[in-house]
């Protein structure tokens, strides 16, 4: 289990990280009250009948962050660690995000306090459909658009889709993304977030001079982005030699076989016991002697505690908020190189963007397309943001929230208060 909330409140952190980056821009008081803040929460109760017959309920979130730049965007996360702080945490995060990529979007979060592990299809099918008909009036194409997130999935995402159109009485596609090919998803969302964190470690490499081809690298978190990443990197002549899931760790020296791992993890649901590894303690790993270290998995995974032992040189922030402020700045004291979250995985926001424009426009693009348009907006972003850290002199996560922060202030400013 991780250190988690022991640690750091993630609210607490993305407050601090917009304070530290508020100050690098100079942002006055009026614009920082304008911008810190969520616009819109919503706390809901989700009661199911569960397989047994009896009712449980479930505690349910919606935050809108900003909605200043388009309509708020995020995942929704099913997990038994959800707590408002946290989801407002993370839709924080997504203003910021959609704006480093430029894509026209705010930011908005949602949750649900569960353990999926633990829940029937049939159970998480009601529950998935009667949260939605309780974030109803928030969510649209046009207002609050969700997407997967921990522990929730295309299937998740198209009982979303059913429950909204059956609602509004026809079928409307661009209510969420990350959806089934076959409702109106768009080829290649399903990787993009680990594709995109690819491309950013691509550019990381070239800058330092680390050639990709036979570096180490160090997955935490063997899911949607975790393992996708390593499947590039792998592919791309990198030896990923240690892996963890929230079940165990394992490493190979001359490293793992990935596309063997996914394989395996798809059937078996893990990654231990995987022949040719050897287990390690979950917690050595990200300790682990390596070149690249990609944190998938959740918040608050490197703390003060823990972040002296880190060895890599580079951080590819898979994973939203992995890394604590006080983890941070002892990272940079080390030296290390860090790819801060809301550049690192925002492939998957961008080719969300890409979906909900297909499905407005009812016309799809092929696989190598959407690659080639997601390619361009991350190597864009990434040079963007290291302009700001070398000409600014500020680290990585700074020069990354002040181009995101920026762009929101300029829009706030343009727009006005209404009334
Ligand atoms: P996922 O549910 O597909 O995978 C999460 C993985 O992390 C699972 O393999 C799980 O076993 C593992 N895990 C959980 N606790 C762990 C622990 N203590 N130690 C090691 N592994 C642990 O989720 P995902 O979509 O890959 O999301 C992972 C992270 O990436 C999250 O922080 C999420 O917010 C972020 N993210 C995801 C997307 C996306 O499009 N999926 C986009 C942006 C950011």
């Amino acid at each position: 289990m991780l250190a988690t909330k022991l640690v750091d409140n993630a609210y607490d952190v993305a407050l601090e990280n917009f304070d530290a980056a508020a100050d690098a821009l100079g942002l006055d008081n009026d614009t920082r009250e304008m911008i810190k803040y969520p616009e819109r929460v919503l706390t809901v109760s989700v009661p199911v009948r569960m397989d047994d017959g009896t009712i449980k309920r479930f505690q349910g979130y919606r935050v809108q962050h900003s909605t200043a730049r388009g309509p708020a965007k995020g995942g929704i996360r099913f997990h038994p660690q959800v707590t408002l702080d946290e989801v407002k945490a993370l839709a924080t995060w997504m203003t910021w995000k959609c704006a480093v990529v430029n894509i026209p979007f705010g930011g908005g979060k949602g949750g649900v306090t569960c353990d999926p592990k633990h829940m029937s299809q049939h159970e998480l099918e009601h529950m998935t459909r009667r949260y939605t008909s309780a974030i109803l009036p928030l969510i649209g194409p046009q207002q609050d658009i969700p997407a997967p997130d921990v522990y929730t999935n295309p299937q998740t995402m198209a009982w979303i889709m059913d429950t909204y159109s059956m609602t509004k009485g026809y079928t409307i596609p661009g209510v969420v993304t990350g959806k089934p090919i076959s409702l109106g998803g768009s080829l290649g969302r399903n990787e993009a977030t680990g594709r995109g964190v690819f491309y950013t470690i691509e550019c990381a490499c070239e800058h330092l001079g680390i050639p990709l081809k036979g570096a180490t690298i160090a997955v935490q978190g063997f899911g949607n982005a975790g393992s996708v990443a390593a499947q590039l990197l792998h592919e791309a002549g990198a030896k990923v030699v240690a892996v963890s899931d929230s079940a165990g760790a394992i490493y190979n020296k001359d490293g793992l076989d990935i596309p063997e791992l996914i394989h395996m993890k798809t059937i078996a649901g893990h990654v231990h016991g995987f022949p040719g590894s050897e287990p390690i303690d979950p917690a050595a790993l990200l300790a682990f002697k390596c070149d690249i270290l990609v944190p998938a998995a959740l918040e608050n995974a490197v703390t003060a505690e823990n972040a002296s032992s880190v060895s890599a040189r580079i951080i590819a922030e898979a994973a939203n908020g992995p890394l604590t402020p006080a983890a941070d700045r002892i990272l940079e004291s080390k030296g290390a190189f860090i790819i801060p979250d809301i550049l690192c995985n925002a492939g998957g926001v961008t080719v969300s963007y890409f979906e909900w424009v297909q499905d407005e426009q009812h016309l799809f693009w092929e696989a190598q397309d959407v690659y080639n348009r997601l390619e361009k907006v991350m190597k864009t972003s990434f040079r963007d943001v290291l302009k700001i850290h070398l000409d600014r002199v500020v680290p990585m996560r700074i020069a990354a929230n002040v181009l995101g922060i920026g762009r929101v202030a300029e829009a706030i400013h343009i727009r006005g208060i209404y009334p």
